[in-house]
């Protein structure tokens, strides 16, 4: 992993990270600002009086988005520093309650798989029918939408096509199974053999932000294997999260945990690749386009724009579709707020990074907001709801198959 040490003592203090950072922006106090974390971290590392119960606080309050690192000079990962200590701490203090339960689920498959049949059984049944609202931290379960039964294993149909795995992660398995449903049709009409395997784990990133990456470890392997045991043409996702781990994270703990999985891993990170950035190089799909008369707008989602930097892609295929009218929303690249587990721990001011998300896509007149991340999706569709604006909100490759 990238020295920590490097990193703050290479920052300049300029400053030119501070009113990007969402957080900042909301709470106006330098002390959250990544220059000052980076700061704060430093004073600590250095042995001056900081308390770990402070610093665990302000640690903790950063949505790990990115956009510092986008918008810094040097090219500094700060987020990077934050996550290097939330991992001496979780040695030092183990994860909350919280993050211990979901920890258990997601590095579980069987668990995982019965947890997401009882939570569809139990919320498509009585949760989602109740008039009073109950809040998981920013969200209100009353607006999450019905869920879909989950998306079942594909095999290869055939060998002499190319061949794609679709790693789907958990969200667009669990909960939004029809951008899966949309990817699949897509990739096969563009005559791709398609195979979705049930030996896919959880990427583990919101463990791994989390600063508990051994635990992960099991899983990163298994993930490791199932990308590697099998020839692919390229490994697409859906969910930028997990593309981040894959091509970044996993690359990063390996080189630090187990040099063999290190260099399996290294042997298909060029592979895998985010599902916009795949179809903008389709040339067939313009072909395959019908024509839709739709006003939409985009939001992007953090680790797309500013990890993998994905920008132009996903608005190029939009504007692929025949008839469509694209409106961009003013700071379409700055976060939704839901940050993984930040919702959770500072719901008042995800919910403020969310309002002001929504005055700008409200501004756009577009009746459909599109985004490329089932966590963005969430977000978005909960907030807009909540507003009770009528507007869809649709991953790109839900418009896409609806236009095909
Ligand atoms: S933009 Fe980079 S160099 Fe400037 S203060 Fe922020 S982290 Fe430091
Ligand atoms: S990662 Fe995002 S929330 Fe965290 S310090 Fe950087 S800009 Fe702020």
């Amino acid at each position: 992993m990238p020295n920590s040490e490097n990193i703050y003592n290479r920052c300049l203090k300029c400053g030119f990270c501070v009113n990007v950072c969402p957080v900042y922006k909301e709470l106006k106090e330098e002390i959250v600002s990544p220059r000052s974390k980076l700061r704060l971290v430093k004073s600590f590392k250095e042995g001056n009086i900081v308390k770990d119960k402070y610093i665990r606080k302000i640690i903790a309050n950063c949505l790990m988005c990115e956009t510092c690192f986008k918008n810094c000079p040097s090219g500094l990962h700060a987020s990077q520093v934050i996550l290097d200590l939330r991992e001496e701490f979780k040695e030092k203090y183990g994860l909350d309650w919280k993050k211990k339960i979901l920890s258990f689920i997601l590095n579980n498959n069987k668990i995982r798989s019965l947890s997401a049949t009882w939570a569809r059984i139990i919320y498509n049944s009585f949760v989602n029918k109740i008039n009073f609202n109950i809040s998981i931290g920013a969200l209100s379960v009353k607006y999450i939408p019905k869920i879909n039964p989950a998306l079942k294993s594909i095999k290869r149909s055939s060998t002499n096509v190319k061949r794609v795995l679709y790693y789907v992660g958990c969200l667009d398995r669990f909960l939004f199974s029809n951008t899966a449903k949309s990817t699949i049709k897509i990739l096969n009409k563009l005559g791709y053999s398609v195979e979705v395997s049930d030996k896919e784990r959880c990427c583990g990133m919101p463990i791994i932000i989390s600063g508990d990456i051994k635990t992960v470890l099991p899983n990163i392997r298994d993930n490791v294997d199932l990308l590697t045991n099998s020839y692919y043409d390229y490994i697409v996702t859906t969910c930028p999260t997990c593309a981040v781990a894959l091509k970044e994270k996993y690359p990063e703990i390996l080189n630090e945990y187990d040099e063999d999985y290190f260099k399996k891993i290294n042997s298909v990170k060029d592979k895998i690749i985010d599902i916009n950035k795949f179809l903008s190089t389709q040339k067939e799909l313009l072909r395959l386009l019908k024509r839709c008369n739709k006003r939409v707008t985009y939001h992007d989602p953090c680790h797309l724009v500013n990890t993998l930097g994905i920008y132009n892609e996903p608005r190029e295929i939009i504007l692929k579709i025949p008839g469509i009218r694209y409106v961009e929303m003013k700071d379409a690249s700055s976060c939704c707020g839901s940050g993984g587990f930040y919702h959770i721990y500072f719901p008042e001011i995800s919910k403020k990074i969310g309002e002001r998300k929504l005055r700008n896509i409200s501004k756009t007149g577009a009746n459909v907001v599109l985004t490329s991340c089932p966590a963005c999706k969430l977000q978005l569709i909960n907030f807009i709801d909540n507003a009770k604006m009528r507007k869809e909100v649709l991953h790109v490759v839900e418009l896409l198959a609806e236009c095909i």
